[in-house]
Order: C-alpha cells, then structure tokens, then sequence
C-alpha cells in the first residue's frame, strides 16, 4: 500500500496532501480523494476474509492496525416477488451495519497521519461503527446523536466506553451539536470525511468478485447521504478504468418519501440539492435533510442509468416483515430497499431476467424497539 494520497475540494480546487486530519476544505466545502488506481483480479488477497483483501487498491501507506474482520459479508439469493434477487447483508458486519466499512479506512487513515480524540455525529449506525473502532484503536470518543434514536444503537455506543450525547429536536440540531464541539477533539465525520467513501468502494469490488467478477444489472440501496452511492460509483468506476469491466451497474437511491432531499432533487430534474419539507420516519437512518454531497450523488445517479426510489411509510413495515420471513432480520431503514424492489419490479423497471442486488443495510437487532412497534409486539 503505497498509493500517494491527495484530497481536492470541488468547490474551490484546493489540493491537500491526504498527511494530517482534516474533514473539509479552509473554503467549507467538502474534499474528496482523486480517483484511485483501481485493481486487477491478480490483486486480491484471497486467503484475507474482510475488505482487506482489496488492500492494493486503497488509499493508505501501510497495513491497517485496527481492523474487526469488516468486509466480506454474504451475498444471497432469494426470491422477491417471483424475481430472483442477490441480497448483500452488510448488516453481518462487526458493529451490524456497512457503515464500518468507512469507519475502517477512515480510522485507519487517520492513525496514521496522527489524530487524538475524536467525535462526531450520528443517527446511530455511524455513531456505533467509530464508538467501536476508536474503542479498538484506544482513542477515546464522543458521539452526539438523536435522543430519539433506536436504544439498540445508543446502547451499543456505550458500551464502547465512548461518551454519549443524547440531543432533542431534528438531526441537523444533533449536527450543530457536533460542530460545536470541533477544537476539543478530532471532527471525524463520516458524512465529510473523504476516506470513509474510499472504505465504502469497497462493496463494489466485493459485489464484482463474489458475482464471480461480473457487474450486476441494478444495485437498490437506502440512500441518507449517500456514501454507499458515492462508494459504489468509485469502485465501479475504478474497475471499469482499469480495464476489469465494460459497464458500470445500475444504481438506485432508496429513500422513505416522509424525508428524500435526492427524491425532490430528482422529481425536480435538479443537478443540485433542493430545498425540500421533511417529516418523520421509521426509516431513521436515512431521514438526512441536508446530504453533503448532494450534486455528486445526483451525478452518479444519472450517470449510472438508476434514479431515485422513495417508498411510503405503509410499505415498510410489510418489507421488514416479508424480508424476515426470509431469514433476513433488518432495520427498517435496511427494509425499505425491498420496499423499493417491489415498485420497481411492478412499474417494469427491474426485469426478472436481471441481476439485482438490494443491499441491506442494517441488521434488525439495531432497532427491537421500533420494529416491536411496528409488529404490535410487546
Ligand atoms: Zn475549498
């Protein structure tokens, strides 16, 4: 892993030597990694049963010092709706959601470059995947997080040992709360933070070889910010530079119609973020009001041929259901990817002849309180 890091601000230009801890440009816009070097097949650790094997292709000087065997989930096949779909349970990662993936490469970057503590916020997933790794890598942290999020997710950022902010009102108050905080501790925000999508392309590789090194039709993922979107376009693109593919996949945001920021962009035809009226969700891990790089994910949504898929709130409580009846235990907001799946099957959309993927991802021990609700259950 000798791969020479720079990070670049899209708004300004600005480039920065990817050598200390930095969340976003002197401007206030966002950074991003320049494209990295993409891999071959001969590249892969075989032997290596996380995202590790992928070590070639990433963006950092030398092997990970933490690391909690994330990556390399299961993808499995099922039937939904008489369609045969592959499910990517990144719910089966070390802390139950993707989200470590991204707090892997992101963590892992920042020791080395030297960081002290850190914090951020989070509607709990996120929060959870950097408690445990910073825990991992003895640093201490702080996360701020809704005071109405899922108990599963706050308890498990406690018993990390990290510190834990409980705040009222909407997430963008539990933001506020965060970059309050920025001077006592590292700023280390997966929503900002250019290595966390270096972590999330990770899934594309891992859908590429585990579809014996083919590209799937259509990729349906829950979408709040969209790292995952943003991961699998860079991993795809990666992919397709080097030769390895001839096609990039299909890619649709999932969202839950009460709160979809890329929903109204979309119906807008707009390049950018548009302001939009957000209301609740059971869908809590994707109720984003404000996503960071909105333009980008747009982009790579058109690019990709997919769109943007927003589900009501009636048809994800019947989704979770129906996926647990599968053997897949999910949180809501996981659920509304196969919510998604039937509308597009339904409209002609998704055709059974493709090959789809519905990533899930989160698992359902993350939200027992809200998913008893919605079952009427205790
Ligand atoms: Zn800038």
């Amino acid at each position: 892993m000798t791969i020479h890091a720079e990070v670049r601000c899209p708004a300004c230009g600005r480039i920065f030597p990817a050598d200390r801890p930095i969340w976003r440009c002197d401007c206030g816009g966002h950074l991003n990694l320049e494209p990295g070097p993409g891999l071959r097949r001969s590249d892969i650790v075989r032997g290596d049963a996380s995202l590790w094997r992928y070590r070639a292709a990433l963006a950092l000087k030398s092997p990970p010092t933490v690391s909690l065997g994330e990556g390399w989930t299961p993808l499995v096949t099922r039937h939904w709706d008489g369609v045969s779909v592959q499910f990517k349970l990144e719910s089966q990662m070390p802390t139950g959601s993707f989200k470590d993936r991204g707090t892997a490469l992101m963590l892992n970057h920042l020791l080395e470059v030297g960081v002290g503590p850190v914090h951020e916020d989070s509607s709990g997933n996120a929060g959870s995947s950097l408690a445990t790794y910073a825990a991992a890598a003895g640093l201490s942290c702080r996360i701020y997080v809704p005071a109405a999020a899922p108990r599963g997710k706050i308890v498990q950022i406690a018993a990390s040992g990290a510190e834990v902010y409980l705040v009222p009102g909407t997430r963008q108050a539990v933001t506020d709360a965060a970059l309050a905080a920025i001077g006592e501790s590292f700023y280390a925000s997966h929503n900002w933070h250019p290595f966390f999508i270096e972590g999330t392309k990770t899934l594309a590789y891992e859908l590429w070889e585990q579809l014996g090194f083919a590209v799937p039709d259509n990729i349906l993922v829950p979408t709040g910010y969209g790292s995952n979107i943003l991961g699998l376009d860079r991993g795809f693109d990666e992919l397709l530079r080097r030769g390895e593919i001839a096609r990039m996949p299909r890619l649709f945001a999932v969202q839950a119609e009460n709160c979809a920021a890329f929903a109204a962009a979309w119906a807008a035809g707009a390049p950018d973020y548009v302001p939009f009226t957000p209301g609740p969700t059971i869908a809590d891990g994707i109720a984003t009001v404000k996503p960071v790089r909105a333009a980008e994910v747009l982009s790579a949504l058109r690019r990709s041929g997919g769109g943007v898929a927003a589900v009501p709130e009636n048809e994800i409580p019947p989704a979770l259901q129906a996926l647990g009846g599968l053997g897949l235990f999910v949180e809501p907001t996981a659920a509304t990817a196969a919510a998604a799946l039937s509308r597009l099957i339904r409209d002609g959309t998704i055709r059974p002849e493709d090959t789809t993927v519905v990533v899930l991802t989160g698992h359902g021990l993350k939200a027992t309180d809200k998913i008893a609700e919605l079952l009427g259950f205790g």
